[in-house]
């Protein structure tokens, strides 16, 4: 598979059911992932408290992962961090279906160099919801990692070249190999995912859906807070859009934001450094 820079032109108006070169894998996992979450919310609409708490401790680990490696560290640079740490939770949130962290940078660093305009890769502005809450995930080119994240080409990254399906299949399964029965594969697993896949995808889709007098899209949705935990502190969408230099997301005290509280423990702890605040206006 060829990646590419050059977007295609309006992707958005191809059928929704047909994918780009390369995503079609993408489109099985997604329609697998809920076909089996639907089959779970009907054999076992209520989990038991022990199958609930171990797929929100999961959840809550793969979140961290995405918002605070993928995204704070490795998108936008804004501290370092001990990198047992980060290596342990880039495996957490490829298990929460978050994708190759190398793939995810690149899309993202794409988003903010086009946001709102046409080449945007996840813009409810130009291809409409569901475009920007899952379409963009199988019917868009691949961004060219080479020239969006061109540090990141090492072994440490791209050993999930080849761990991220094996990951993904331990995930899926990850209820009956820890010792839960039926009820732990359906919400441990598909259940699981496709909640974190929603509450991350409503960062693309739900927090560009603003209308600022400049065309900014970017906006802070403060219930999706609570809500979502495979996403801590996304929410505060437009907080990040203007200070996208800033670690910190929640800007006010009462705008919580997990992965920062999560960031100011490690650095306390001595395991963060060269974290980034904003300077507010
Ligand atoms: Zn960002
Ligand atoms: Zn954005």
């Amino acid at each position: 598979m060829s990646e590419s820079t050059i977007p295609q032109s309006r992707p958005w108006q191809q059928p929704f059911w047909k994918p780009a070169p390369g995503g079609a894998k993408v489109l099985l996992y997604l329609v697998l992932i809920h076909l089996l979450a639907i089959t779970g919310l009907i054999l076992f609409p209520l989990p038991s408290l022990k199958v609930l708490g171990a797929s929100l401790l999961i959840m809550a680990l793969g979140g961290l992962g995405t918002t605070v490696i993928y995204h704070r560290v490795l998108a936008h640079k804004t501290l370092k961090i001990n990198p047992l740490i980060e290596q342990l939770l880039i495996f957490f949130a490829v298990f929460n279906g978050s994708g190759h962290p190398v793939s995810w940078v690149a899309y993202h660093r794409h988003h903010h160099a086009h946001a709102d305009g046409p080449e945007d890769i996840s813009s409810p502005k130009h291809g409409g919801f569901w475009w920007a809450h899952l379409r963009w995930l199988y019917q868009s080119a691949p961004a060219d990692r080479q020239r969006w994240c061109p540090e990141l080409n090492r072994g440490a990254y791209k050993i999930w070249d080849y761990a991220e399906t094996p990951t993904i299949l331990l995930s899926l399964f990850c209820g009956p190999l820890l010792g839960f029965s039926w009820q732990g594969f359906f919400w441990m697993g598909a259940m699981r995912l496709v909640y974190s896949l929603h509450m991350q995808c409503f960062v693309n889709s739900l927090t560009h859906l603003g209308r600022a007098a400049d065309g900014d899209t970017s906006q802070n949705v403060w219930w999706l807070g609570p809500l979502q935990i495979g996403a801590w502190g996304e929410n505060w969408h437009k907080n990040h859009h203007t200070y996208a230099a800033s670690a910190r997301l929640g800007l006010r005290w009462w705008q919580p934001d997990v992965g920062w509280y999560f960031i100011w423990t490690l650095e306390t702890l001595g395991l963060a450094s060269g974290v980034k605040r904003p300077r507010l206006q």
